[in-house]
């Protein structure tokens, strides 16, 4: 970033958010800060404004709407809603450590304890006790993939008194060629966009505009066909972007999807890998080997995988998130479009491997062990993720067996540094890639 640049972006952050958005503010200095030493490109710019769009629509009295991972903001920008990702603010201060007082405050509080509920979601319990966490106008959520998220939001509306709507999300496949086909799952997954719709407009005393719905559904598949292009040039061997960048594609899609800033980044995302392609260039220079992270970053710890790509020439080619497998849709009539919106919440990042059978998730490892020609996977099982438990070891042994390729499984909090530590994280990683692996 050009000092110009973040002269702007420091004024811009200037003078008092209010309380409630005291982190959120600590949050968006250091990012500016940390980016001051970066490009400034398309995901940065698209970062910095998510900060300062929540501090404006405050100040313009535009209502805010706050809803987890698992979902894709379109419906809610074409309804001229503010999107606020929970994560953004609960894992996002983890990288600071910021996160670890307040999780200390949820457990003093008695909601939980590391191993039952996941502290993706804790640490904004603690920190609307204290009155330093963004209260939205309007909650909405899906109870998938977790339970984590079903018990939180309660709590989250408990603290806040804010109206809040969820959507249940079925276990059943759409697709008619696989073997867990279920005829009902679009027209009831429909049914329910519609009835959010009508939640909405009542809430905030506005009709959708159906035709700026399309335009944004448009949006939502120009970005989703660069993220499927960057998905497939990361086949290539070595891979051409270094181990992190497919996250950028799931925070792009997760907190922009539907608007040009997550076009822009994502056609950016995969023009450098095209690029990179090209050149010969590869994100892990000599790389030797290619690693399958089918499971979430470690949160706290932002140096893990460059360590393991310094230390082994290993890439992690996607994690769980990145992999963000949602292809575009027929978005030609507004009845596409509901559907498209339908399609994208059953099979969003993480959502669509573990919404239902335990096959879904065993198909994916499979076949990105193969398409990614995969040498070794890595899985850190987060204590509270208790739906995974069981499938990961699963899917570790289908792969092991129908592929020969060996999995590391271990116990840990990807939120907390106080659970298991990078040292000992690090130690495991280490003895599996040199004693297994290599
Ligand atoms: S890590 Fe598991 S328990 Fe935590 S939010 Fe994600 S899916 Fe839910």
């Amino acid at each position: 970033m050009d000092d110009e640049t973040y002269r702007k972006y420091k004024k811009l952050g200037r003078g008092s958010w209010g309380k409630d958005l005291s982190l959120w503010k600590t949050m968006y200095l250091g990012f500016i800060n940390l980016a001051k030493e970066e490009e400034f490109n398309p995901f940065v710019e698209m970062f910095a404004n998510m900060f300062l769009r929540v501090v404006n629509a405050r100040k313009e009295g535009k209502p805010i709407i706050m809803y987890p991972f698992n979902f894709e903001p379109a419906l809610f920008i074409a309804m001229n809603l503010t999107p606020l990702m929970q994560e953004t603010f609960s894992v996002g201060l983890a990288p600071l450590k910021l996160n670890e007082p307040y999780i200390d405050i949820t457990n003093k509080m008695g909601y939980g304890d590391t191993p039952t509920l996941c502290n993706a979601q804790r640490p904004i319990v603690g920190a609307y006790k204290q009155g330093v966490a963004p209260i939205p106008d309007l909650m909405f959520f899906t109870p998938t993939p977790c339970n984590a998220i079903t018990m939180s939001y309660q709590v989250f509306q408990q603290l806040t008194d804010v109206p809040y709507f969820t959507m249940d999300v079925p276990y059943w496949a759409y697709d008619q060629l696989n073997e867990f086909y279920d005829e009902k799952i679009i027209d009831y997954m429909v049914k329910q966009t519609k009835d959010l719709i009508f939640w909405l407009e009542k809430e905030t005393n506005q009709k959708l505009d159906l035709e700026k719905f399309q335009q944004t559904m448009k949006l939502v598949n120009e970005a989703r066909q660069n993220v499927l292009e960057f998905n497939e040039l990361l086949k290539n061997v070595p891979c051409p972007m270094p181990s992190l960048a497919g996250f950028m594609n799931f925070t792009a899609m997760a907190t922009h999807s539907g608007t040009i800033e997550a076009v822009k980044a994502t056609k950016y995302i995969r023009d450098e890998a095209a690029e990179n392609i090209k050149s010969g260039i590869a994100g892990v220079p000599d790389e030797k080997v290619r690693i399958a992270w089918p499971y979430t970053h470690i949160f706290f710890d932002v140096d893990l995988l460059p360590w393991i790509e310094e230390t082994f020439q290993a890439v992690v080619i996607l994690d769980i998130l990145g992999y963000y497998p949602v292809l575009p849709h027929d978005v030609s009539t507004i009845e596409k479009c509901y559907e498209s919106v339908a399609k994208g919440v059953l099979d969003f990042s993480m959502v669509g491997t573990c919404r239902g059978n335990a096959e879904f998730y065993i198909d994916f490892c499979l076949n990105y062990v193969k398409d990614y020609k995969i040498d070794a996977m890595i899985i850190p099982m987060q204590f509270a993720c208790k739906h995974a438990y069981a499938i990961t070891r699963i899917a570790a042994e289908a792969v092991r067996e129908q592929l020969g390729i060996p999995t590391l499984i271990f116990g840990v909090d990807p939120y907390d540094s106080r659970e298991v530590t990078s040292e000992t994280i690090k130690a495991k990683i280490s003895e599996f890639l040199t004693q297994v692996v290599l």
